[in-house]
């Protein structure tokens, strides 16, 4: 099976090295023996093949991860799951849906926290203007997502990790990578049966958008025509945490935006989009 994309990796530098943008030149020059399948915790080494149909091909010595996408490529056989369907083959839904309840008490609890430190250390005279208070507290938690911070509560599913990042530290490492986002809805637009979705943290944007194949997915039916409720929502609790399990991409434009895969991959302060919608319903609340 041919393999889009590669990963360089370097003493301290990671980053995808898509076919655009290798040649058989550069290849030989820098990244000879230095790339590694594009899954994020398989070891496998790859090679490119230039020529009409250039391509990254798996090592002759070398073995995927028996959960890596390409692990199939050994036997020639093509394997069944295709490129949308990675991330719900790599990544367990319990692990997803684990990670997300962390993500949302991660953003809510470390307020509290340095709310309530702040008050103790109010004496200081240093944090009582609220502004820097509020940047002292981002900085924080800043600080202690440093790089991103790596869900891996449990280390029994084949050591899977999901790393789980602020809107405002996603950075080109992570194109083409599942992330679980956390920041705050900014703005909706509702397209069809779906919506784009603006999510913020510090001055950093991020689109979440809902494609075809999201559309397509049985699993979703229960999520589509529902996404008017995350506008009312908004505009009747005016802070909106998100927490977001998708695939980070760079669009036309340069900018980042998530792709979700699946309507349980989204939280809206912790809630689920169609518990929002069905209480929503149930007050009497429409589009
Ligand atoms: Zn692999």
């Amino acid at each position: 099976m041919r393999i889009p994309t590669a990963r360089y990796i370097t003493e301290n530098d990671i980053k995808m090295v898509t076919l655009k943008v290798i040649t058989k030149k550069k290849y030989d020059a820098t990244y000879k023996g230095k790339l590694y399948c594009p899954t994020d915790n398989c070891s496998a080494r790859v090679s490119f093949s230039s020529g009409r149909k250039a391509h990254f091909k798996t090592w002759r010595l070398s073995n995927h991860s028996s959960d890596c996408m390409y692990h199939l490529d050994r036997t020639g056989t093509r394997t069944v799951f295709g490129f949308e369907n990675s991330i719900k083959v790599n990544i367990s839904n319990k692990r997803k849906q684990d990670a997300l309840v962390r993500a949302f008490q991660s953003m809510t609890q470390s307020e509290t926290v340095t709310s309530e430190e702040g008050q103790k250390n109010n004496n200081e005279k240093k944090n009582i203007s609220p502004k820097k208070d509020g940047k002292e507290k981002a900085k924080n938690i800043q600080l202690k997502l440093f790089g991103g911070e790596v869900e891996e509560a449990e280390i029994d599913i084949k050591g899977k990790k999901l790393l789980s990042k602020f809107v405002d530290i996603i950075g080109p490492t992570d194109i083409g990578q599942v992330r679980l986002i956390k920041g705050y809805v900014k703005d909706i637009e509702l397209m069809d049966s779906v919506a784009e979705i603006i999510v913020g943290y510090q001055s950093e944007d991020i689109k979440i958008v809902f494609e075809e194949r999201f559309k397509k997915e049985p699993l979703n039916k229960s999520y589509l025509d529902k996404f008017w409720s995350i506008k009312k929502y908004l505009s009747i609790k005016k802070v909106v945490v998100f927490n977001g399990v998708g695939e980070i991409r760079e669009d036309r434009m340069g900018r980042y935006e998530l792709s979700v895969s699946l309507g349980s991959d989204i939280r809206f302060n912790g809630e689920d989009l169609y518990n929002i919608a069905r209480s929503m319903m149930v007050a009497g609340v429409s589009r």
